[in-house]
């Protein structure tokens, strides 16, 4: 039996899908202060929060956990410039609330969800795990210091990790069952889809003076059944006793905001007003992986194109179901 915190969230409950799929059986832990219950589709659930102790250990004693897929955490940016305290209680104090439980319980796997955050504003592209870890805002930091946490308790206790650290998590389910439905939402995809629905005025696009090809930012996106794949080939490498490390899941392809735009327009066929603003503060011009390492260590390689990616996303839009 699989833990998932945070299997109600976006990411995590598109991991339920697939962990289903491999033949694992899986209970996740949500608050459901972000994520929905009607998007855990697979498993059991637990309504609790990492802040509670009780109902932790009470899910430790009732299920025969085996290992944990460590999801639930805050991820907005924005917020955690404002709201710093908020970041780390919940990012870093809850975490170690999880990982002192699998300690009392013995159970010594760990998946963490982490992120490109880790890096900052990166002086190497496409990034590799090894450049310098200096993150730009507390949500980074917060992924960073709890990989650090994870590096002690191998060190101390055995526990072993994979950190995972992804690059823009897009797209849906393919069949359409589940897909990213964040309140607020501040990601490009959605908000753009949003807009060509007509749910939204219009779509900012943030900066257009960067050093780039056409002046907008560079990410990497990559389709969240990609980055679902990746978490039970994770599992799969640390149950069958694979050494910890820490892996970017991306694509190693690059696309600007403009040309993010532009496929959504040629998806959507709909007009899709925007207006071109200054840039949002925090924004590096430019964020692309090296995959080599995911790909070496979990014969893990990304398969949906950012036309897929877009493709399923406009999919779940239309017909969202939470
Ligand atoms: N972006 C934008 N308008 C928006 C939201 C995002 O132009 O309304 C840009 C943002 O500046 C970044 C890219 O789209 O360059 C991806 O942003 P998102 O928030 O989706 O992900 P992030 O890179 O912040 O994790």
């Amino acid at each position: 039996m699989i833990l998932v915190t945070g299997g109600a969230g976006y990411i995590g409950s598109h991991t339920l899908l697939s962990l289903a799929d491999a033949g694992y059986e899986s209970v996740t832990l949500d608050n459901l202060c972000y994520g929905h219950r009607a998007a855990v589709l697979k498993g059991h659930f637990v309504h609790a929060d990492l802040a509670d102790e009780t109902a932790l250990s009470h899910l430790f004693e009732t299920f025969p956990i085996e290992a944990v897929i460590h999801f639930a955490a805050f991820c907005y940016v924005g917020e955690s410039m404002e709201a710093p305290e908020k970041y780390f209680s919940n990012n870093l104090v809850n975490g170690l609330n999880l990982l002192n439980a699998m300690l009392n319980f013995g159970v010594d796997k760990i998946i963490f969800s982490s992120s490109c955050a880790v890096y900052g504003d990166p002086f190497e592209i496409p990034i590799p795990e090894s450049h310098v870890k200096s993150p730009i805002n507390p949500y980074g930091l917060s992924k960073h210091f709890f990989e650090e946490i994870l590096a002690s308790y191998e060190v101390a206790h055995g526990i072993k990790h994979v950190s995972l650290r992804y690059f823009n998590a897009a797209g849906a389910d393919p069949q359409g069952r589940i897909g990213e439905s964040h309140e607020p939402e501040t990601h490009l995809i959605p908000l753009v889809l949003q807009t060509a629905l007509g749910l939204r005025p219009e779509i900012q696009i943030f900066g257009t003076d960067y050093s780039t090809a056409d002046g907008t930012c560079i990410r990497d996106y990559i389709h969240v059944c990609d980055l679902a794949n990746a978490h039970v080939s994770a599992l799969s490498y640390l149950l069958s006793g694979g050494q910890s490390t820490s892996l970017n899941l991306g694509t190693g392809k690059g696309h600007t905001v403009r040309e993010v735009f532009e496929h959504c327009q040629q998806i959507c066929q709909l007009p899709i007003p925007y207006r071109e603003v200054g840039p949002r503060p925090g924004d590096p011009p430019e964020l692309v992986a090296s995959g080599d390492k995911a790909e070496e260590i979990l014969n893990w390689s990304p398969h949906y194109t950012l036309t897929e990616i877009i493709s399923t996303a406009w999919n779940w839009h239309q017909n969202q179901k939470f």
